[in-house]
């Protein structure tokens, strides 16, 4: 017979959802449990080898892909890194609040106006003070005042930004010489040393890195950790392969140990769902929940990922020969679109990046054959912009669930269908041109465009709303008709903006928490 386990509340993944619910649910003295099938981190040597994370046999490499068509006639596998923590061990740490209109809902087509059937249940003000908080746990450093599209915040970043290094300097100045307003990307990271645990030694292998000095204030590093001092238990590589409902409640998961494939069940009062926007409608999908929901046939609809790029320029110098930290300014002048509105296309643009070039294998391993060796000599040379496109929400594009193929823990199969839209493209294609312009301001020729055609921004898949005709959960994160059961990540968002999506499924996290804390 399952052996049966219980809690108050289980939550069901330690990313950016998860481990802020744990945290406001475990400080009010709640009964928390948070199951991740990632590991916890090790802090060694690997963190920052690129051959170890990414290239062969990478360490913290899931055990289960996701099939992805987003070309005709081309199946992709996906296999997430999964760790305790989520993608923020890995992440690039860049914290930005989303602006008040992006609460509005997205850009449509040839109109400068938003689709208002993907307007926000609440606004910015509702969000702001989470917003304070989520900064708050994460030590987020950044300088108020700098961005001009900033939304309005009643208090100064918990740390100032850090100078800036040489090649941020380049991107500041050939940015400031165009009459752009470059400002300091607001970091989740310990630059000072007394806001978090590692203080940061200014690194080049940071986005897409674990941090061997504790100094990314991911969510291993400062606020599970908190959680779990305040009494929320972790069961780490473990995985929920379904959850039961009784009488239209959810009542308990099936989990398994991956360790040991010891399968066992959870029961409890709430459940969580934190798995991520892929991850969450896999689950609710395979534990047969569109069939007992108000809005089943939403769950796992209206995928979006920004459209995202990098423009890469050739300098005629090393670009960074002392190897340090760079990915420091952003440029947000064209997020609404083209500020003399006489280019397309019209409404949101999105926001430029500075971006770290990749290591040397990484590099050769993502460029055609005959090329490699050139790439990687290349690279020392090259100045990096990341463009943020927002996309557009397309019904037809979704998270859905193969039962004919089964993983290894009897989960049917996840898959993935998406398409751009034209204008989505248009954005990005405008970013890139005002991209370029930088790069050659600071000296570098630019000679390539790559498109990301990474989920590490998917959001989008639950979407909350004020009717369940036109969303999967309601505004306080229910799955509408089912009372005790949630969605925390970034599943949630009806619109993505186009600033880097972290923080906001942490603030979100934050509101709903404290609802969920004063529950019987
Ligand atoms: C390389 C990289 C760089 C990035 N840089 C930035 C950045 O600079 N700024 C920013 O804002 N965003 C960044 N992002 C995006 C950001 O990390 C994500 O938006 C964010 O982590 C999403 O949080 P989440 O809570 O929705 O999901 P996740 O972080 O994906 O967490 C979901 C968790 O659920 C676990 N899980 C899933 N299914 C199950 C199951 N069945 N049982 C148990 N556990 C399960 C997963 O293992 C995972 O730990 C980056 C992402 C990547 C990959
Ligand atoms: S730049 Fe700082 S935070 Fe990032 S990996 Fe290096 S030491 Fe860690």
């Amino acid at each position: 017979m399952m052996k049966k386990k219980s809690c108050e509340f289980l939550i069901i993944g330690s990313g950016f959802g998860g481990a802020f619910a744990a945290h406001t649910l475990a400080q009010a003295g709640r009964d928390v449990c948070v199951v991740e099938r990632g590991k916890w981190v090790v802090r060694d040597e690997s963190c920052w080898d690129e051959v170890r994370l990414h290239l062969e046999n990478p360490l913290y490499r899931g055990h289960a892909p996701v099939l992805i068509n987003q070309k005709e006639g081309k199946l992709d596998e996906y296999w997430p890194d999964d760790t305790v923590g989520g993608m923020s061990t890995f992440y690039g740490a860049a914290a930005f609040r989303l602006r008040e209109e992006d609460f509005f809902g997205s850009p449509v087509d040839n109109e400068p106006e938003r689709d208002s059937s993907t307007r926000w249940p609440i606004s910015y003000d509702d969000l702001a003070p989470f917003y304070d908080e989520a900064e708050k746990l994460q030590f987020v450093a950044g300088t108020m005042g700098d961005d001009i599209t900033e939304p309005p915040r009643s208090k100064k970043f918990p740390q100032p930004a850090p100078l800036l290094s040489k090649p941020s300097q380049k991107i500041y100045d050939a940015a400031t010489k165009l009459g752009l307003h470059p400002f300091h990307i607001p970091m989740a990271i310990n630059f000072r040393g007394d806001c978090g645990k590692g203080k940061c030694v200014l690194c080049h292998t940071c986005d897409h890195y674990l941090c061997k000095v504790e100094a990314k204030n991911d969510l291993a590093v400062v606020v599970l950790p908190e959680a779990i001092s305040a009494g929320a238990k972790v069961l780490d590589d473990t995985r929920v392969v379904k959850i039961n409902l009784s009488r239209g409640k959810a009542v308990s998961a099936e989990t398994v140990d991956q360790r040991t494939g010891t399968r066992f069940e959870i029961k409890a009062k709430y459940i969580v769902l934190a798995c991520g926007a892929l991850g969450s409608p896999h689950l609710l999908l395979s534990s047969g929940i569109d069939r007992e929901t108000l809005s089943g046939e939403l769950i796992g609809r209206f995928l979006m990922r920004h459209a995202n790029g990098v423009v890469s320029g050739i300098a005629a110098k090393k670009t960074n020969p002392e190897n340090v930290f760079h990915k420091q300014i952003a440029i947000i002048d064209y997020y609404f679109g083209d500020p003399e509105k006489k280019k397309q296309p019209s409404g949101n643009w999105g926001l430029i990046q500075e971006i770290h070039t990749p290591g040397k294998g990484v590099m050769k391993a993502n460029v055609p054959f005959g090329l490699k060796n050139m790439a990687a000599f290349m690279s020392d040379f090259l100045l990096n912009l990341l463009c943020i496109a927002e996309d557009q929400p397309q019904y037809a594009n979704r998270v859905f669930i193969d039962i004919s193929s089964k993983d290894k823990f009897g989960m049917p199969a996840l898959r993935v269908y998406h398409r751009y839209t034209k204008r989505d493209i248009e954005a990005r294609n405008a970013l890139y041109s005002v991209a370029k312009k930088i790069l050659l301001a600071a000296g570098a020729l630019p000679v390539y465009c790559f498109h990301i055609d990474t989920f590490s921004h998917a959001i989008g898949t639950c979407r909350f709303g004020e009717n369940s005709s036109s969303s999967v959960l309601d505004p306080e994160c229910r799955v509408w008709g089912i009372k005790n059961l949630f969605v925390l990540d970034g599943s949630f968002m009806p619109s993505g903006g186009s600033v880097n999506p972290s923080l906001t499924i942490a603030a979100n996290a934050l509101r709903v928490a404290k609802i969920l804390a004063d529950m019987k």
